[in-house]
């Protein structure tokens, strides 16, 4: 393996195409063995029902290069069931999960000059989907799909240090009760971008949504779940149906519990108890834990003891552990770790 000549720590979070991607095509009923290629583009019918009626999916996962130079993916598993979920709810066809994360590997492993080195802060993100390919034009399932995987190096996502971020209470709703919400549907990013285009305009980082039936309680934001830590030291994260489950948030409630010693409770959170809580923290792939120092409510601020310049001590804590653990410094829970290529 030769790395590539990348400035690791320059690079942010933009597609940068590498040398080989993982291609599947379904057809008559059953994929096909799928291959690794150097085609970055795709070519399909103008009727194609992905362009027409939005029928695609993704997952979003990384790899990095542990303490001691092996190259690993976190928890691979968990995103082909959450596909799976996704693709059910889509009528779309499932790949197989143990395919799934047999080509998560060969894409890593076919461009693991792409993975940056240990401690740069980079790290390689690494794309699966899915779309309908062939022709519909009355409202139904396309019946030929493309499962593909790319990767593409992304920078720290904290460059100069964490900062604690300021979000808004959303007047848009993100999904419905019994709606998309809990799958990773490209369709509920399409109807997020002019709320978030919206809260950047104000000045704002994040977008905090509510439940659309009652607007009382918290769900999360337009990509990330939400971490609170109560006065005496509990760590809560929303519970609903309509919530998309992340799988950093997932294995940070683990991490509270069975690392920390915390207790941990996933429950309904009315937002009228979000001021009584001392600290607050974005979950996701991307960033692991944004922390927020403060939610603005159609002009009033609750702000968290812990402030608008460093995480606090317990979301720290729970950031430390868990990239302690990808990173390969602290024993990780049997099965989160998939190694890809040894030192
Ligand atoms: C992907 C995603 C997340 C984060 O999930 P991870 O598995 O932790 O990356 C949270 N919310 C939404 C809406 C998402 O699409």
């Amino acid at each position: 393996m030769e790395k590539k000549d990348i400035k690791w720590g320059e690079i942010g979070f933009e597609y940068m195409p590498t040398d080989l991607r993982f291609v599947s095509h379904f057809k008559d009923g059953a994929w096909d063995d799928g291959t690794l290629t150097t085609d970055a583009t795709v070519t399909m019918t103008e009727c194609a029902g992905v362009l027409q009626y939005s029928q695609s999916c993704f997952e979003g996962l990384k790899a990095y290069t542990t303490e001691d130079g092996r190259i690993v993916a976190f928890r691979p598993d968990l995103n082909a069931a959450r596909m799976a979920d996704s693709c059910r709810r889509l009528e779309m066809p499932v790949f197989p999960e143990d395919k799934f994360v047999e080509a998560v590997v060969s894409v890593v492993k076919a461009n693991d000059g792409y993975v940056p080195p240990y401690g740069s802060g980079a790290t390689l993100y690494i794309r699966p989907y899915m779309f309908g390919e062939d022709a519909v034009i009355g409202v139904k399932p396309a019946s030929q799909y493309q499962f593909r995987i790319f990767c593409t190096p992304v920078g720290p996502y904290f460059k100069g240090g964490v900062k604690p971020i300021t979000i808004r209470v959303c007047d848009y709703d993100r999904a419905a009760p019994h709606g998309t919400g809990n799958i990773k549907a490209g369709l509920n990013y399409a109807m997020s971008l002019f709320p978030i285009m919206d809260a950047h305009r104000k000045g704002f980082d994040e977008n905090m949504y509510l439940d659309a039936a009652t607007r009382t309680k918290v769900e999360e934001t337009g990509g990330a779940n939400f971490l609170f830590v109560t006065k005496d030291g509990k760590v809560v994260t929303p519970k609903s149906d309509s919530i998309l489950p992340s799988i950093t948030r997932r294995s940070l409630m683990y991490v509270a519990k069975e690392y920390l010693g915390l207790e941990t409770e996933e429950r309904p959170v009315y937002f009228d108890e979000v001021k009584d809580f001392a600290e607050c923290g974005l979950c996701g792939t991307a960033a692991v834990i944004s922390p927020v120092g403060c939610i603005n409510d159609h002009g009033k601020e609750i702000r968290f003891p812990s402030g608008m310049e460093k995480m606090g001590p317990i979301t720290q804590k729970l950031y430390d552990t868990l990239t302690g653990i990808q990173m390969g410094r602290l024993e990780a829970p049997e099965g989160w770790i998939k190694v890809i290529e040894e030192a």
